[in-house]
């Protein structure tokens, strides 16, 4: 009978555990559901334009789906389809402030190709702001975007850690770009689209340079994004071909500060023999500097009067920040950015360079590829092979800013 009332015990108990280790089972099961299976995930969409101020679109594709917006008319076309759209006729006067979505394109069973490049998602056509033009905009999803973007901002062959880290720089730059409406405020427009495919903001690719390691490097960072201080405020999230050595501030290269960042050493550019250079300026062309500096308000304008003086440089170092010249013995202090700007990205690859004068010459010495802020794209390549994560490579280039998941 005791054994009986044991056994019984046992098996109620047994049942109690597998009662709560389903209920155990099936929280996690449903916790885990949205982000296994995508079905309640948010991923957002971006507006990415990939051509602007055109007379003709020529787009492409199978079963395409075409709608003219104005007139609400859609057309379903099957099998392979070209299509061709004059923008000229659309208006040849009238500028828009403001764009119009004309047509767009989607293919239920393809790709869109426009000028050599297939693409996924909707490929929209919007009146540009010069008359009689377009500008052709693609609309796909964050994670497509940034696939496409790793093989055309880093290489698709590059270590996934390396690729990862450039993808959560990539989607919090875009992401911020959206959020704040930084586009619309610099154009001093409204605009259809958050990005531009260019050097300008980021280099998005199409359908065919994305690979398994840059789907990999996308996906499983999916919603990743950095942020920075108490609040975790989305901050512009910058990115270089090689800095040089050590990395820098963005007020270190533009006028304005932005929170939470930091330069910082980077060994692995201080290897690379490949990123150094040597340049020369014609000394009549330095003054020329100097006089536009002053007009812009670079240096002050007490300088003009000492302009034709024997110049001379104080001894600096590669990675300082700013450069100060005697012009007799007034001094003059003047941001490396500033020469940058002024003689262009061919005569200074970057920001790290020193400045010599010699007889009738300006000579130049420098490292790196780049305006050297954020994220150093050789350098994290250098860091992946090394076995780092890419947390670990985020967290170097951006040692304030934190990794949050917010899709
Ligand atoms: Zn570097």
């Amino acid at each position: 009978m005791n054994e009986h009332l044991k056994e019984e015990k046992l098996i109620g108990i047994v049942k109690l555990l597998t009662l709560l280790f389903a209920v155990v089972v099936l929280a996690e099961l449903q916790a885990a559901t949205p982000k296994v299976y995508g079905q309640r995930e948010h991923i957002p969409k971006i507006k990415v334009r990939l051509k602007k101020d055109l007379r003709k679109v020529l787009l492409s594709g199978t079963d395409l789906k075409r709608k003219f917006h104005i007139g609400n008319d859609v057309k379903h076309f099957r099998g392979r389809k070209s299509i061709k759209f004059n923008c000229s006729g659309v208006s040849k006067k009238k500028t828009f402030k403001k764009p119009i979505l004309l047509a767009s394109l989607r293919s239920p069973t393809g790709l869109i190709a426009f000028e050599k490049e297939k693409y996924t998602g909707d490929i929209h056509i919007v009146t540009s702001p010069k008359p009689g033009k377009c500008d052709v905009v693609q609309e796909t999803t964050m994670e497509k975007y940034i696939s496409g973007l790793l093989a055309k901002e880093m290489n698709a062959v590059w270590p996934t850690e390396a690729l990862k880290a450039q993808a959560v720089a990539a989607r919090t730059y875009a992401l911020q770009k959206i959020k704040t409406g930084a586009t619309k405020k610099k154009a001093g427009y409204e605009t259809y689209f958050d990005l531009e495919s260019s050097e300008k903001h980021q280099v998005g690719g199409s359908f065919f340079d994305t690979n398994q390691n840059t789907d990999k490097a996308t996906w499983s960072t999916k919603g990743e994004i950095l942020v920075t201080g108490d609040k975790q405020m989305m901050t512009p999230i910058f990115f270089h071909a090689t800095c040089g050595g050590h990395t820098l501030r963005p007020d270190h290269v533009w006028q304005n500060k932005v929170a939470g960042y930091e330069g910082v050493p980077c060994k692995g550019c201080v290897k690379r023999e490949d990123k150094k250079y040597h340049q020369k300026v014609d000394l009549l062309r330095f003054r020329k500097f100097l006089s536009w500096s002053i007009d812009k308000g670079f240096i002050e304008k007490k300088a003009t009067l000492y302009l034709e003086r024997k110049m001379r440089v104080v001894p600096h170092k590669l990675y300082g920040r700013t450069i100060r010249i005697y012009l007799g013995d007034y001094l003059v202090k003047i941001k490396k950015s500033t020469f940058r700007r002024y003689f262009g990205r061919v005569l200074f690859p970057s920001n790290n360079f020193r400045i010599s004068f010699n007889s009738n010459k300006v000579r130049v010495y420098g490292r790196g590829l780049g305006h050297g802020v954020g994220l150093c794209q050789l350098g994290a390549l250098d860091m992946a092979r090394k076995g780092w994560s890419y947390k670990k490579i985020l967290a170097h280039y951006f040692p304030k800013h934190k990794l949050k998941k917010i899709y």
